[in-house]
Protein backbone atom coordinates (compact mmCIF):
# COMPACT_ATOMS: atom_id res chain seq x y z
CA UNK A 1 0.00 0.00 0.00
CA UNK A 2 3.34 2.37 0.66
CA UNK A 3 4.73 1.79 -2.99
CA UNK A 4 1.72 2.22 -4.18
CA UNK A 5 0.85 5.58 -2.73
CA UNK A 6 4.14 6.58 -3.37
CA UNK A 7 4.04 5.54 -7.11
CA UNK A 8 0.96 7.26 -7.26
CA UNK A 9 2.80 10.76 -6.30
CA UNK A 10 4.79 10.98 -9.62
CA UNK A 11 5.30 13.86 -12.12
CA UNK A 12 2.43 12.81 -14.48
CA UNK A 13 -0.99 13.70 -13.20
CA UNK A 14 -3.27 10.58 -12.40
CA UNK A 15 -6.83 10.10 -11.67
CA UNK A 16 -8.36 6.95 -11.02
CA UNK A 17 -12.08 6.71 -11.79
CA UNK A 18 -14.77 3.79 -10.95
CA UNK A 19 -16.84 1.99 -13.86
CA UNK A 20 -19.47 4.89 -13.79
CA UNK A 21 -16.42 7.23 -14.36
CA UNK A 22 -17.13 9.10 -11.11
CA UNK A 23 -13.49 10.43 -10.24
CA UNK A 24 -12.42 8.54 -6.65
CA UNK A 25 -8.71 9.35 -6.37
CA UNK A 26 -6.14 12.46 -7.59
CA UNK A 27 -2.39 13.08 -7.35
CA UNK A 28 -0.74 16.08 -6.74
CA UNK A 29 0.36 16.88 -10.00
CA UNK A 30 -3.09 16.68 -11.25
CA UNK A 31 -3.94 19.17 -9.14
CA UNK A 32 -0.55 21.36 -10.26
CA UNK A 33 -1.91 20.64 -13.80
CA UNK A 34 -5.51 21.48 -13.61
CA UNK A 35 -5.99 24.07 -10.97
CA UNK A 36 -8.78 21.54 -9.44
CA UNK A 37 -7.85 20.07 -6.03
CA UNK A 38 -8.66 17.05 -4.71
CA UNK A 39 -11.79 17.84 -3.19
CA UNK A 40 -13.07 19.66 -5.43
CA UNK A 41 -12.29 16.66 -8.22
CA UNK A 42 -13.38 13.63 -6.41
CA UNK A 43 -17.25 12.53 -7.35
CA UNK A 44 -17.14 14.46 -10.32
CA UNK A 45 -16.58 12.67 -13.90
CA UNK A 46 -13.00 13.82 -16.50
CA UNK A 47 -15.82 15.71 -18.23
CA UNK A 48 -15.00 18.35 -15.48
CA UNK A 49 -11.25 19.13 -17.91
CA UNK A 50 -13.27 18.71 -21.19
CA UNK A 51 -12.00 21.69 -23.57
CA UNK A 52 -15.15 21.00 -26.32
CA UNK A 53 -11.93 20.85 -28.46
CA UNK A 54 -13.30 17.34 -29.66
CA UNK A 55 -16.25 16.03 -31.18
CA UNK A 56 -17.97 13.35 -29.81
CA UNK A 57 -16.60 10.74 -32.16
CA UNK A 58 -13.60 11.10 -30.76
CA UNK A 59 -14.63 10.33 -27.13
CA UNK A 60 -16.51 7.41 -28.72
CA UNK A 61 -13.66 5.56 -30.30
CA UNK A 62 -11.55 6.38 -26.90
CA UNK A 63 -14.46 4.10 -24.72
CA UNK A 64 -14.06 1.55 -27.84
CA UNK A 65 -11.00 1.02 -27.26
CA UNK A 66 -11.26 0.97 -23.25
CA UNK A 67 -13.75 -1.55 -23.82
CA UNK A 68 -12.20 -3.85 -26.78
CA UNK A 69 -8.18 -3.33 -25.96
CA UNK A 70 -8.65 -1.82 -22.03
CA UNK A 71 -6.21 0.98 -23.02
CA UNK A 72 -6.13 4.28 -24.72
CA UNK A 73 -3.19 6.34 -25.52
CA UNK A 74 -3.05 10.08 -27.43
CA UNK A 75 -2.99 13.43 -27.44
CA UNK A 76 -6.32 15.41 -26.40
CA UNK A 77 -6.62 19.06 -25.15
CA UNK A 78 -8.23 19.83 -21.88
CA UNK A 79 -9.58 22.61 -20.10
CA UNK A 80 -7.88 23.84 -17.06
CA UNK A 81 -9.99 25.21 -13.58
CA UNK A 82 -9.00 28.47 -14.78
CA UNK A 83 -10.25 28.24 -18.12
CA UNK A 84 -7.09 27.98 -20.39
CA UNK A 85 -6.99 25.10 -22.68
CA UNK A 86 -3.90 23.20 -22.79
CA UNK A 87 -2.38 19.68 -24.67
CA UNK A 88 -1.56 16.80 -22.67
CA UNK A 89 -0.46 13.49 -23.60
CA UNK A 90 -2.85 10.79 -21.82
CA UNK A 91 -2.62 6.99 -20.92
CA UNK A 92 -5.61 5.72 -19.99
CA UNK A 93 -6.12 1.67 -18.48
CA UNK A 94 -9.00 -0.11 -17.95
CA UNK A 95 -8.89 -2.16 -14.43
CA UNK A 96 -10.95 -5.78 -15.00
CA UNK A 97 -12.77 -7.55 -12.17
CA UNK A 98 -12.43 -11.22 -11.93
CA UNK A 99 -15.30 -11.86 -14.26
CA UNK A 100 -13.47 -9.62 -16.85
CA UNK A 101 -15.81 -6.53 -16.04
CA UNK A 102 -14.57 -3.40 -15.81
CA UNK A 103 -14.24 -1.94 -12.34
CA UNK A 104 -11.81 1.35 -12.41
CA UNK A 105 -9.90 3.55 -14.72
CA UNK A 106 -6.53 4.29 -14.25
CA UNK A 107 -5.37 7.87 -16.49
CA UNK A 108 -2.11 9.43 -16.21
CA UNK A 109 -1.22 12.31 -18.36
CA UNK A 110 1.38 15.39 -18.86
CA UNK A 111 1.12 18.81 -20.03
CA UNK A 112 2.47 18.86 -23.02
CA UNK A 113 2.18 22.35 -23.88
CA UNK A 114 5.90 23.17 -23.77
CA UNK A 115 6.61 20.33 -26.00
CA UNK A 116 4.18 21.25 -28.32
CA UNK A 117 5.45 25.12 -28.43
CA UNK A 118 8.72 23.96 -29.12
CA UNK A 119 7.90 21.55 -32.13
CA UNK A 120 5.45 25.07 -33.54
CA UNK A 121 8.97 26.69 -33.07
CA UNK A 122 11.03 24.54 -35.36
CA UNK A 123 8.27 24.21 -37.82
CA UNK A 124 8.18 28.30 -37.72
CA UNK A 125 12.16 28.23 -38.05
CA UNK A 126 12.26 25.67 -41.02
CA UNK A 127 9.36 27.59 -43.21
CA UNK A 128 9.23 31.61 -41.86
CA UNK A 129 11.79 34.04 -42.07
CA UNK A 130 12.69 34.62 -38.51
CA UNK A 131 13.27 38.35 -38.87
CA UNK A 132 10.41 39.56 -41.06
CA UNK A 133 7.99 36.36 -40.03
CA UNK A 134 7.37 36.10 -44.19
CA UNK A 135 7.50 32.86 -45.53
CA UNK A 136 10.94 32.07 -46.64
CA UNK A 137 12.79 30.16 -49.70
CA UNK A 138 11.21 26.95 -48.46
CA UNK A 139 7.92 27.75 -48.22
CA UNK A 140 7.57 29.79 -50.90
CA UNK A 141 8.77 26.86 -53.01
CA UNK A 142 6.10 24.35 -52.06
CA UNK A 143 3.26 26.93 -53.00
CA UNK A 144 5.13 28.09 -55.79
CA UNK A 145 4.78 24.16 -56.88
CA UNK A 146 1.28 23.73 -55.92
CA UNK A 147 0.51 26.88 -57.92
CA UNK A 148 1.87 25.13 -60.99
CA UNK A 149 -0.14 22.50 -60.71
CA UNK A 150 -3.25 24.23 -59.47
CA UNK A 151 -2.98 26.89 -62.55
CA UNK A 152 -2.25 24.31 -64.53
CA UNK A 153 -5.73 22.20 -63.56
CA UNK A 154 -7.64 26.02 -63.47
CA UNK A 155 -6.60 27.72 -66.57
CA UNK A 156 -6.20 30.30 -64.21
CA UNK A 157 -2.70 32.69 -64.23
CA UNK A 158 -0.67 33.07 -61.48
CA UNK A 159 2.21 35.45 -61.30
CA UNK A 160 6.07 35.61 -59.56
CA UNK A 161 7.08 39.21 -58.77
CA UNK A 162 10.72 39.52 -57.89
CA UNK A 163 11.66 42.74 -55.30
CA UNK A 164 15.11 43.86 -54.74
CA UNK A 165 15.02 46.94 -52.75
CA UNK A 166 17.15 49.72 -54.44
CA UNK A 167 20.34 51.18 -52.49
CA UNK A 168 19.68 48.99 -49.93
CA UNK A 169 23.55 48.26 -49.32
CA UNK A 170 24.20 51.70 -48.81
CA UNK A 171 21.58 52.21 -45.85
CA UNK A 172 22.61 49.46 -44.64
CA UNK A 173 25.97 50.33 -44.64
CA UNK A 174 25.76 53.96 -43.64
CA UNK A 175 23.11 53.64 -40.88
CA UNK A 176 24.09 50.69 -39.04
CA UNK A 177 22.25 47.15 -39.46
CA UNK A 178 19.58 47.91 -36.95
CA UNK A 179 17.93 50.19 -39.54
CA UNK A 180 18.34 47.95 -42.12
CA UNK A 181 16.32 45.22 -40.14
CA UNK A 182 13.37 48.36 -38.99
CA UNK A 183 13.12 48.98 -42.97
CA UNK A 184 13.29 45.23 -44.10
CA UNK A 185 10.30 44.37 -41.24
CA UNK A 186 8.64 47.95 -42.56
CA UNK A 187 8.87 46.62 -46.38
CA UNK A 188 7.15 43.20 -45.31
CA UNK A 189 4.48 44.53 -43.89
CA UNK A 190 4.20 47.20 -46.82
CA UNK A 191 3.87 44.03 -49.01
CA UNK A 192 1.71 41.74 -46.94
CA UNK A 193 -0.65 44.91 -46.61
CA UNK A 194 -0.57 45.13 -50.72
CA UNK A 195 -2.07 41.72 -51.77
CA UNK A 196 -4.84 39.41 -50.89
CA UNK A 197 -4.78 36.77 -48.15
CA UNK A 198 -4.14 33.81 -50.43
CA UNK A 199 -1.33 35.47 -51.94
CA UNK A 200 2.06 34.46 -50.46
CA UNK A 201 4.79 37.39 -49.68
CA UNK A 202 7.88 35.98 -48.90
CA UNK A 203 11.51 36.86 -48.19
CA UNK A 204 14.50 35.71 -50.20
CA UNK A 205 17.08 36.60 -47.69
CA UNK A 206 18.88 40.20 -48.11
CA UNK A 207 16.58 42.46 -49.39
CA UNK A 208 14.73 40.09 -51.47
CA UNK A 209 11.31 39.79 -51.48
CA UNK A 210 9.04 37.06 -53.99
CA UNK A 211 5.29 37.84 -54.52
CA UNK A 212 3.15 34.60 -55.51
CA UNK A 213 0.01 35.90 -57.02
CA UNK A 214 -2.19 33.46 -57.18
CA UNK A 215 -5.96 33.17 -59.11
CA UNK A 216 -5.68 35.36 -61.68
CA UNK A 217 -7.43 35.96 -64.90
CA UNK A 218 -7.60 33.42 -67.56
CA UNK A 219 -7.15 35.59 -70.13
CA UNK A 220 -2.75 36.30 -70.69
CA UNK A 221 -4.17 40.36 -71.35
CA UNK A 222 -6.30 40.29 -68.02
CA UNK A 223 -3.20 38.47 -66.29
CA UNK A 224 -0.42 41.02 -67.43
CA UNK A 225 -3.07 43.76 -66.28
CA UNK A 226 -3.63 42.72 -62.82
CA UNK A 227 0.26 42.18 -62.61
CA UNK A 228 0.79 45.20 -63.92
CA UNK A 229 -1.56 46.84 -61.39
CA UNK A 230 -0.16 45.02 -58.59
CA UNK A 231 3.22 45.90 -58.80
CA UNK A 232 2.07 49.58 -59.55
CA UNK A 233 0.47 50.08 -56.31
CA UNK A 234 3.16 47.95 -54.49
CA UNK A 235 6.09 50.53 -55.74
CA UNK A 236 3.76 53.79 -54.36
CA UNK A 237 3.49 52.12 -51.12
CA UNK A 238 7.12 51.42 -51.03
CA UNK A 239 7.70 54.75 -51.76
CA UNK A 240 6.04 56.39 -49.09
CA UNK A 241 8.94 57.51 -46.61
CA UNK A 242 9.81 55.21 -43.59
CA UNK A 243 10.47 57.52 -40.38
CA UNK A 244 13.41 56.09 -38.13
CA UNK A 245 13.18 58.26 -35.51
CA UNK A 246 14.36 61.55 -36.76
CA UNK A 247 15.31 60.04 -39.88
CA UNK A 248 12.70 60.39 -43.35
CA UNK A 249 13.62 57.41 -45.46
CA UNK A 250 12.13 57.04 -49.00
CA UNK A 251 13.17 53.31 -50.71
CA UNK A 252 12.33 52.46 -54.21
CA UNK A 253 12.43 49.36 -55.66
CA UNK A 254 12.93 46.86 -58.52
CA UNK A 255 10.10 44.83 -59.77
CA UNK A 256 10.69 41.69 -62.38
CA UNK A 257 7.48 39.85 -63.11
CA UNK A 258 6.42 36.49 -64.56
CA UNK A 259 2.93 35.56 -65.35
CA UNK A 260 2.41 31.94 -65.66
CA UNK A 261 0.17 29.11 -66.45
CA UNK A 262 0.44 25.54 -66.44
CA UNK A 263 2.93 22.88 -67.28
CA UNK A 264 6.74 23.88 -69.05
CA UNK A 265 7.68 25.72 -66.09
CA UNK A 266 9.36 24.70 -62.93
CA UNK A 267 10.12 26.32 -59.55
CA UNK A 268 13.92 26.72 -60.77
CA UNK A 269 13.02 28.51 -63.90
CA UNK A 270 10.07 31.00 -62.92
CA UNK A 271 12.19 32.20 -60.22
CA UNK A 272 15.15 32.74 -62.33
CA UNK A 273 13.38 34.32 -65.26
CA UNK A 274 11.85 36.46 -62.17
CA UNK A 275 14.72 37.74 -60.69
CA UNK A 276 16.70 38.00 -64.17
CA UNK A 277 13.63 40.65 -65.42
CA UNK A 278 14.70 42.28 -62.01
CA UNK A 279 17.92 42.99 -62.98
CA UNK A 280 16.32 44.22 -65.99
CA UNK A 281 14.39 46.83 -64.03
CA UNK A 282 17.32 48.37 -62.35
CA UNK A 283 19.31 48.72 -65.86
CA UNK A 284 16.29 50.47 -66.59
CA UNK A 285 16.63 53.05 -64.45
CA UNK A 286 15.08 51.04 -60.84
CA UNK A 287 11.71 51.81 -59.36
CA UNK A 288 10.13 49.97 -62.14
CA UNK A 289 8.34 46.99 -63.23
CA UNK A 290 9.82 44.83 -66.00
CA UNK A 291 8.41 41.58 -67.41
CA UNK A 292 10.46 38.75 -68.12
CA UNK A 293 8.87 38.07 -71.24
CA UNK A 294 9.78 41.09 -74.10
CA UNK A 295 6.04 40.95 -75.63
CA UNK A 296 4.65 41.28 -72.33
CA UNK A 297 6.36 44.35 -71.23
CA UNK A 298 5.58 45.88 -74.88
CA UNK A 299 2.26 45.30 -74.27
CA UNK A 300 2.34 47.14 -70.94
CA UNK A 301 4.45 50.07 -72.54
CA UNK A 302 2.05 50.17 -75.18
CA UNK A 303 -0.77 50.74 -72.68
CA UNK A 304 0.60 52.90 -70.43
CA UNK A 305 1.24 55.45 -73.55
CA UNK A 306 -2.18 54.50 -74.73
CA UNK A 307 -3.59 55.75 -70.85
CA UNK A 308 -1.58 59.15 -71.21
CA UNK A 309 -3.22 59.24 -74.59
CA UNK A 310 -6.39 58.83 -73.47
CA UNK A 311 -6.54 61.39 -70.50
CA UNK A 312 -5.55 64.31 -73.04
CA UNK A 313 -7.54 63.17 -75.86
CA UNK A 314 -11.22 64.66 -74.41
CA UNK A 315 -9.64 68.03 -73.79
CA UNK A 316 -7.88 68.22 -77.22
CA UNK A 317 -11.32 66.93 -79.00
CA UNK A 318 -9.72 63.73 -80.59
CA UNK A 319 -13.15 62.07 -79.95
CA UNK A 320 -16.12 61.61 -82.95
CA UNK A 321 -19.08 60.45 -83.45
CA UNK A 322 -19.90 58.06 -86.72
CA UNK A 323 -23.27 57.33 -87.29
CA UNK A 324 -24.56 53.87 -88.37
CA UNK A 325 -27.90 53.90 -90.61
CA UNK A 326 -30.57 51.81 -88.96
CA UNK A 327 -33.51 50.62 -91.46
CA UNK A 328 -37.00 49.54 -91.70
CA UNK A 329 -38.26 46.35 -92.58
CA UNK A 330 -38.87 48.31 -96.16
CA UNK A 331 -35.21 49.68 -95.67
CA UNK A 332 -36.52 53.18 -94.99
CA UNK A 333 -33.66 54.73 -92.86
CA UNK A 334 -35.27 55.49 -89.35
CA UNK A 335 -32.07 56.61 -87.34
CA UNK A 336 -28.68 55.54 -86.46
CA UNK A 337 -26.51 54.06 -83.79
CA UNK A 338 -23.80 56.77 -82.60
CA UNK A 339 -20.19 54.82 -82.47
CA UNK A 340 -17.59 56.47 -80.84
CA UNK A 341 -13.99 57.15 -83.20
CA UNK A 342 -10.61 58.47 -81.89
CA UNK A 343 -9.04 61.03 -84.13
CA UNK A 344 -5.60 60.17 -83.12
CA UNK A 345 -2.73 62.34 -84.34
CA UNK A 346 -0.93 59.54 -85.31
CA UNK A 347 -2.51 56.52 -85.27
CA UNK A 348 -5.04 58.13 -87.61
CA UNK A 349 -8.69 57.00 -86.86
CA UNK A 350 -9.32 54.26 -83.50
CA UNK A 351 -12.02 51.76 -82.96
CA UNK A 352 -13.73 51.23 -79.50
CA UNK A 353 -12.46 48.22 -79.42
CA UNK A 354 -9.19 49.62 -78.98
CA UNK A 355 -9.45 51.58 -76.34
CA UNK A 356 -12.96 51.40 -74.60
CA UNK A 357 -11.87 48.42 -72.49
CA UNK A 358 -8.41 50.75 -71.02
CA UNK A 359 -11.11 53.91 -70.83
CA UNK A 360 -13.64 51.47 -68.47
CA UNK A 361 -10.47 50.18 -66.19
CA UNK A 362 -9.20 53.80 -65.74
CA UNK A 363 -12.83 55.26 -65.14
CA UNK A 364 -12.13 57.66 -68.07
CA UNK A 365 -15.46 56.20 -69.68
CA UNK A 366 -16.98 58.58 -67.29
CA UNK A 367 -16.14 61.82 -69.24
CA UNK A 368 -15.86 60.00 -72.70
CA UNK A 369 -19.42 58.83 -71.89
CA UNK A 370 -20.45 61.87 -71.09
CA UNK A 371 -18.97 63.51 -74.06
CA UNK A 372 -21.01 61.01 -75.93
CA UNK A 373 -23.87 61.56 -74.16
CA UNK A 374 -23.56 65.31 -74.89
CA UNK A 375 -22.86 65.15 -78.48
CA UNK A 376 -25.40 62.66 -79.30
CA UNK A 377 -28.22 65.25 -77.75
CA UNK A 378 -26.90 67.71 -80.11
CA UNK A 379 -27.14 65.93 -83.10
CA UNK A 380 -30.50 64.64 -82.40
CA UNK A 381 -31.99 68.44 -82.19
CA UNK A 382 -29.76 69.45 -84.96
CA UNK A 383 -31.44 66.56 -87.14
CA UNK A 384 -34.62 68.05 -85.45
CA UNK A 385 -34.17 71.45 -87.13
CA UNK A 386 -33.72 69.78 -90.84
CA UNK A 387 -36.94 68.05 -92.30
CA UNK A 388 -34.94 65.68 -93.98
CA UNK A 389 -33.88 64.39 -90.92
CA UNK A 390 -36.66 65.39 -88.19
CA UNK A 391 -37.82 61.75 -87.84
CA UNK A 392 -34.76 60.07 -87.22
CA UNK A 393 -33.58 58.57 -83.74
CA UNK A 394 -30.58 57.79 -82.32
CA UNK A 395 -28.86 55.52 -80.15
CA UNK A 396 -25.85 55.57 -78.04
CA UNK A 397 -23.80 52.75 -76.11
CA UNK A 398 -23.53 53.04 -72.24
CA UNK A 399 -21.06 51.40 -70.39
CA UNK A 400 -22.12 49.64 -67.41
CA UNK A 401 -19.71 51.46 -65.00
CA UNK A 402 -21.38 54.94 -66.83
CA UNK A 403 -24.81 53.40 -65.65
CA UNK A 404 -24.16 52.26 -62.30
CA UNK A 405 -22.66 55.86 -61.68
CA UNK A 406 -25.06 57.84 -59.16
CA UNK A 407 -25.18 60.76 -61.87
CA UNK A 408 -26.17 59.10 -64.98
CA UNK A 409 -30.08 59.87 -64.82
CA UNK A 410 -29.64 63.67 -63.96
CA UNK A 411 -27.14 63.56 -66.71
CA UNK A 412 -29.49 62.31 -69.24
CA UNK A 413 -32.10 64.86 -68.40
CA UNK A 414 -29.50 68.02 -68.18
CA UNK A 415 -28.55 66.51 -71.56
CA UNK A 416 -31.97 66.26 -73.12
CA UNK A 417 -33.07 69.54 -71.73
CA UNK A 418 -30.10 71.30 -72.49
CA UNK A 419 -30.18 70.91 -76.18
CA UNK A 420 -33.69 70.91 -76.41
CA UNK A 421 -33.35 67.15 -77.98
CA UNK A 422 -36.78 65.22 -78.19
CA UNK A 423 -36.19 62.24 -75.59
CA UNK A 424 -38.33 60.02 -77.47
CA UNK A 425 -35.58 60.07 -80.27
CA UNK A 426 -32.84 58.94 -77.87
CA UNK A 427 -32.09 55.20 -77.19
CA UNK A 428 -29.63 53.91 -74.49
CA UNK A 429 -27.78 50.68 -75.27
CA UNK A 430 -27.04 48.94 -72.48
CA UNK A 431 -25.44 45.35 -71.71
CA UNK A 432 -26.32 42.20 -70.01
CA UNK A 433 -23.19 42.91 -67.76
CA UNK A 434 -24.76 45.69 -66.34
CA UNK A 435 -27.68 44.02 -65.05
CA UNK A 436 -25.33 41.78 -62.95
CA UNK A 437 -24.52 43.61 -59.90
CA UNK A 438 -27.08 45.36 -57.89
CA UNK A 439 -29.98 44.42 -59.92
CA UNK A 440 -32.72 46.33 -58.31
CA UNK A 441 -30.92 49.72 -58.69
CA UNK A 442 -30.23 49.39 -62.56
CA UNK A 443 -34.01 47.83 -62.76
CA UNK A 444 -35.57 51.05 -61.18
CA UNK A 445 -32.59 53.54 -62.64
CA UNK A 446 -34.42 52.03 -66.11
CA UNK A 447 -37.82 52.47 -65.12
CA UNK A 448 -36.78 56.26 -63.93
CA UNK A 449 -35.67 56.89 -67.54
CA UNK A 450 -38.03 55.51 -69.28
CA UNK A 451 -41.28 56.42 -67.70
CA UNK A 452 -39.61 59.83 -66.65
CA UNK A 453 -37.50 61.07 -68.58
CA UNK A 454 -38.67 59.15 -71.53
CA UNK A 455 -36.00 57.34 -73.26
CA UNK A 456 -35.83 54.69 -75.19
CA UNK A 457 -34.23 51.29 -74.27
CA UNK A 458 -32.08 48.63 -76.06
CA UNK A 459 -30.43 45.68 -74.65
CA UNK A 460 -27.41 45.29 -77.34
CA UNK A 461 -25.54 42.24 -78.10
CA UNK A 462 -27.95 40.10 -77.34
CA UNK A 463 -27.25 36.46 -76.90
CA UNK A 464 -23.96 36.89 -75.53
CA UNK A 465 -24.83 37.16 -72.28
CA UNK A 466 -26.72 35.06 -69.57
CA UNK A 467 -29.87 36.88 -68.60
CA UNK A 468 -32.63 34.59 -67.38
CA UNK A 469 -35.86 35.07 -69.27
CA UNK A 470 -37.69 35.65 -66.42
CA UNK A 471 -35.40 38.36 -65.54
CA UNK A 472 -35.32 39.51 -69.07
CA UNK A 473 -39.27 40.37 -68.62
CA UNK A 474 -38.56 42.57 -65.98
CA UNK A 475 -36.54 45.00 -67.68
CA UNK A 476 -38.57 47.89 -69.52
CA UNK A 477 -37.14 47.47 -72.74
CA UNK A 478 -38.18 48.49 -75.84
CA UNK A 479 -35.68 46.91 -78.00
CA UNK A 480 -33.42 44.16 -78.26
CA UNK A 481 -30.79 43.30 -80.55
CA UNK A 482 -29.65 40.24 -82.21
CA UNK A 483 -25.90 39.92 -81.71
CA UNK A 484 -23.56 40.02 -84.97
CA UNK A 485 -22.18 36.57 -84.19
CA UNK A 486 -25.27 35.16 -84.82
CA UNK A 487 -26.34 37.03 -87.84
CA UNK A 488 -23.04 36.67 -89.60
CA UNK A 489 -23.81 32.41 -90.10
CA UNK A 490 -27.64 32.83 -90.13
CA UNK A 491 -27.96 30.90 -93.57
CA UNK A 492 -25.19 28.14 -92.95
CA UNK A 493 -25.38 27.20 -89.29
CA UNK A 494 -28.62 26.11 -87.95
CA UNK A 495 -28.23 26.67 -84.41
CA UNK A 496 -27.43 30.25 -84.80
CA UNK A 497 -30.91 30.36 -87.02
CA UNK A 498 -32.08 28.48 -84.08
CA UNK A 499 -31.19 31.86 -82.08
CA UNK A 500 -32.05 34.24 -84.22
CA UNK A 501 -36.03 32.53 -84.40
CA UNK A 502 -35.81 32.00 -80.10
CA UNK A 503 -34.77 35.91 -80.21
CA UNK A 504 -37.43 37.33 -82.30
CA UNK A 505 -39.72 34.99 -80.77
CA UNK A 506 -39.05 36.40 -77.70
CA UNK A 507 -38.94 39.65 -78.90
CA UNK A 508 -42.45 39.22 -79.80
CA UNK A 509 -43.68 38.10 -76.80
CA UNK A 510 -42.18 40.77 -74.61
CA UNK A 511 -43.57 43.50 -76.97
CA UNK A 512 -39.80 44.52 -78.23
CA UNK A 513 -38.79 45.85 -81.84
CA UNK A 514 -36.15 43.13 -82.56
CA UNK A 515 -33.02 45.16 -84.45
CA UNK A 516 -30.39 42.44 -86.09
CA UNK A 517 -26.67 43.66 -86.13
CA UNK A 518 -24.19 43.56 -88.79
CA UNK A 519 -26.07 42.39 -91.46
CA UNK A 520 -24.08 42.27 -94.33
CA UNK A 521 -25.31 40.32 -97.53
CA UNK A 522 -28.96 40.19 -98.75
CA UNK A 523 -28.73 36.37 -97.69
CA UNK A 524 -28.64 36.89 -94.17
CA UNK A 525 -31.14 40.45 -94.77
CA UNK A 526 -33.95 37.65 -96.20
CA UNK A 527 -33.38 35.06 -93.54
CA UNK A 528 -33.89 37.54 -90.82
CA UNK A 529 -36.84 39.16 -92.90
CA UNK A 530 -38.55 35.63 -93.24
CA UNK A 531 -38.37 35.51 -89.38
CA UNK A 532 -39.94 38.40 -88.83
CA UNK A 533 -37.07 40.80 -87.58
CA UNK A 534 -38.27 44.19 -87.43
CA UNK A 535 -34.99 46.49 -87.93
CA UNK A 536 -31.58 46.05 -89.68
CA UNK A 537 -28.38 47.41 -88.97
CA UNK A 538 -24.95 46.64 -90.90
CA UNK A 539 -22.69 47.34 -93.66
CA UNK A 540 -25.36 46.18 -96.11
CA UNK A 541 -27.17 49.73 -95.56
CA UNK A 542 -24.39 51.78 -94.57
CA UNK A 543 -20.88 51.51 -92.27
CA UNK A 544 -20.83 54.09 -89.63
CA UNK A 545 -20.15 57.51 -91.30
CA UNK A 546 -19.04 60.74 -90.45
CA UNK A 547 -22.63 62.77 -89.88
CA UNK A 548 -21.55 64.83 -93.01
CA UNK A 549 -21.74 61.94 -95.09
CA UNK A 550 -24.70 60.26 -93.14
CA UNK A 551 -26.84 63.54 -94.00
CA UNK A 552 -26.19 63.37 -97.55
CA UNK A 553 -27.08 59.78 -97.06
CA UNK A 554 -30.61 60.98 -95.44
CA UNK A 555 -31.16 63.36 -97.67
CA UNK A 556 -31.20 61.31 -100.83
CA UNK A 557 -33.48 59.00 -99.39
CA UNK A 558 -35.96 61.54 -98.82
CA UNK A 559 -35.46 62.79 -102.12
CA UNK A 560 -35.21 60.11 -105.00
CA UNK A 561 -35.68 56.23 -103.34
CA UNK A 562 -37.65 55.11 -100.48
CA UNK A 563 -35.19 53.05 -99.18
CA UNK A 564 -31.78 52.86 -99.10
CA UNK A 565 -30.41 50.65 -101.90
CA UNK A 566 -29.08 47.18 -100.91
CA UNK A 567 -25.67 47.35 -102.10
CA UNK A 568 -24.34 43.56 -102.88
CA UNK A 569 -20.66 44.51 -102.11
CA UNK A 570 -18.08 42.30 -100.21
CA UNK A 571 -18.66 43.50 -96.99
CA UNK A 572 -15.46 45.91 -95.30
CA UNK A 573 -13.54 45.75 -92.32
CA UNK A 574 -15.64 46.90 -89.44
CA UNK A 575 -14.10 50.49 -87.76
CA UNK A 576 -14.17 53.09 -90.31
P1 LIG B 1 -21.89 47.59 -80.71
O1 LIG B 1 -22.66 48.57 -79.94
O2 LIG B 1 -22.43 46.21 -80.78
O3 LIG B 1 -21.74 48.21 -82.15
C1 LIG B 1 -21.79 47.49 -83.31
C2 LIG B 1 -20.41 47.26 -83.86
O4 LIG B 1 -20.53 46.44 -85.01
C3 LIG B 1 -19.73 48.53 -84.34
O5 LIG B 1 -18.34 48.37 -84.13
C4 LIG B 1 -20.02 48.52 -85.82
O6 LIG B 1 -19.06 49.25 -86.59
C5 LIG B 1 -19.92 47.07 -86.12
N1 LIG B 1 -20.70 46.72 -87.28
C6 LIG B 1 -21.87 47.24 -87.67
N2 LIG B 1 -22.32 46.64 -88.79
C7 LIG B 1 -21.43 45.69 -89.09
C8 LIG B 1 -21.34 44.71 -90.14
O7 LIG B 1 -22.18 44.60 -91.02
N3 LIG B 1 -20.26 43.88 -90.14
C9 LIG B 1 -19.29 43.98 -89.19
N4 LIG B 1 -18.27 43.13 -89.25
N5 LIG B 1 -19.34 44.88 -88.17
C10 LIG B 1 -20.41 45.73 -88.15
P2 LIG B 1 -17.49 49.51 -83.53
O8 LIG B 1 -17.92 50.83 -84.02
O9 LIG B 1 -16.06 49.11 -83.67
O10 LIG B 1 -17.87 49.45 -81.99
C11 LIG B 1 -17.58 48.33 -81.22
C12 LIG B 1 -18.21 48.41 -79.88
O11 LIG B 1 -17.68 49.47 -79.10
C13 LIG B 1 -19.69 48.68 -79.90
O12 LIG B 1 -20.38 47.50 -80.17
C14 LIG B 1 -19.93 49.21 -78.53
O13 LIG B 1 -20.08 48.15 -77.62
C15 LIG B 1 -18.65 49.93 -78.23
N6 LIG B 1 -18.87 51.37 -78.39
C16 LIG B 1 -18.94 52.10 -79.53
N7 LIG B 1 -19.17 53.38 -79.24
C17 LIG B 1 -19.30 53.47 -77.90
C18 LIG B 1 -19.58 54.55 -77.00
O14 LIG B 1 -19.81 55.70 -77.37
N8 LIG B 1 -19.60 54.25 -75.67
C19 LIG B 1 -19.40 53.00 -75.22
N9 LIG B 1 -19.45 52.77 -73.89
N10 LIG B 1 -19.16 51.97 -76.03
C20 LIG B 1 -19.11 52.21 -77.37
MG1 LIG C 1 -24.40 49.15 -79.71
MG1 LIG D 1 -23.96 45.23 -80.51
Amino acid sequence: MRIAAIAFETQEAMVVTDARNRILRVNRAFTEVTGYSAEEAIGQTPNLLKSGYHDDSFYLEMWHALQEQGHWRGEIWNRRKNGEVFPEWLTISTVRGSRGEPTHFVASFLDITQRKEAEEQIEFLAYYDSLTHLPNRRLLNERLDKALIATARHRRHAALLFIDLDNFKTLNDTMGHAIGDQLLREVALRLRDSVRSNDTVARLGGDEFVILLEELGERPHEAIAQVEHLARSVLAVLGQPHRFGEISYRCTASIGAVPFRGAGQTVESLLKSADLAMYKAKEAGKNALQFFDPAMQTEVEERAVLERELHQALDAGQFVLYYQPQVDRQGRLFGAEALLRWQHPTRGLVAPGAFIPLAEETRLILPIGQWVLEAACRQLAAWQAQPETAGLSLAINVSALQFRDGHFVDSVARALSATAAPARRLKLEITESLLFEDSDAAIERMQTLKRKIGVGLSLDDFGTGYSSLSYLKQLPLDQIKIDRSFVSDIGSNANDAAIADAVIALGRAFGLTVVAEGVETVDQRDALLARGCDAFQGFLYGRPLPIAEFDRLAAAQRDGRDSIQASTAAPVAAGT
